[in-house]
């Protein structure tokens, strides 16, 4: 029942808002939310931005937030490499600031192919080189070591359309070395999980809201909680039906679903 739900997960992009325009719906629905003493997280794949810059992108549409309503796939990997890897060496394929937030984390983080070396991480890399990507192949043949990455999705959006995100970097490195990373984004459960840790909200209180059915749907569905589409992003109806899991709910937009939320 979508009017027993108090912990929403909410993917961003398509789902509650698009670039920087927020949909209408977004800003009542969240304020629905806190009266029924419920809970916002934010729960994104996007790697490109801090959960401080999240902060100040809700400010602008008058939305107030804190860093922990906002679970970055990055943010969820240095919590994963915390906890994991304490005290070990770990092989970086990132950004200069993704490196740093690792570093921050306590996290010995390297971007060179050291001996040392327990594990390669790889993230989206707007600042990738055919070196790093060489670092990188070397270590994973090389080196006894676990293979992560922030997120599996294949494409990001861009003014003229897409670029690669780290699903379609980390292609490359697999079909040089045969190898699969463990993806720590969506729809891996892990991140569902740490929101439910996080805020104390039972599984079934729970609902994941996003556009996209191989992360967000797929997300919610691994992790036993309730899911709802919108469609105001990547899927269509058509797509839904076509895969072997599927939402509990659909909707038009964001609207549509607080009115169902609010039993009208
Ligand atoms: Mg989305």
């Amino acid at each position: 029942m979508l009017q027993e739900k108090r912990l929403f997960l909410f993917d961003i992009d398509g789902t509650v808002a698009l670039g920087d325009t927020l949909f209408d719906g977004s800003a009542e629905l969240f304020a629905h939310i806190r009266a029924i003493g419920g809970r916002s997280v934010f729960i994104t794949n996007n790697s490109t931005k801090s959960r401080r810059a999240y902060v100040e992108k809700f400010a602008k549409w008058n939305i107030e937030t804190d860093e922990s309503d906002f679970i970055t796939a990055s943010y969820a990997t240095c919590l994963h490499l915390k906890n994991a890897y304490a005290g070990k060496k770990v092989f970086v394929l990132g950004t200069r600031s993704f490196v740093r937030e690792l570093r921050e984390f306590g996290i010995d983080a390297t971007t060179r192919p050291e001996p040392d070396v327990a594990c390669v991480v790889a993230g989206f890399d707007d600042e990738l080189t055919y070196q790093k990507v060489m670092d990188a192949c070397e270590v994973l043949q090389t080196h006894s070591v676990d293979f992560l990455a922030t997120n599996p999705d294949l494409r990001c959006p861009y003014s003229f359309g897409f670029i690669p995100d780290c699903g379609a970097i980390c292609r490359m490195i697999s079909a040089t070395v045969d190898r699969e990373p463990m993806f720590i984004g969506k729809p891996d459960r892990r991140i569902v999980d740490l929101c439910l840790a996080e805020t104390g909200f039972s599984r079934a209180e729970t609902l994941v809201v996003g556009d996209r059915l191989y992360t967000d749907i797929l997300c919610g569905v691994n992790a036993g909680a309730e899911t709802c589409l919108l469609l105001t992003g990547e899927a269509t109806r058509e797509d839904a039906d076509a895969e072997d899991y599927h939402p509990d709910y659909i909707f038009e937009n964001v609207k549509k679903l607080l009115g169902a939320v609010k039993g009208e």
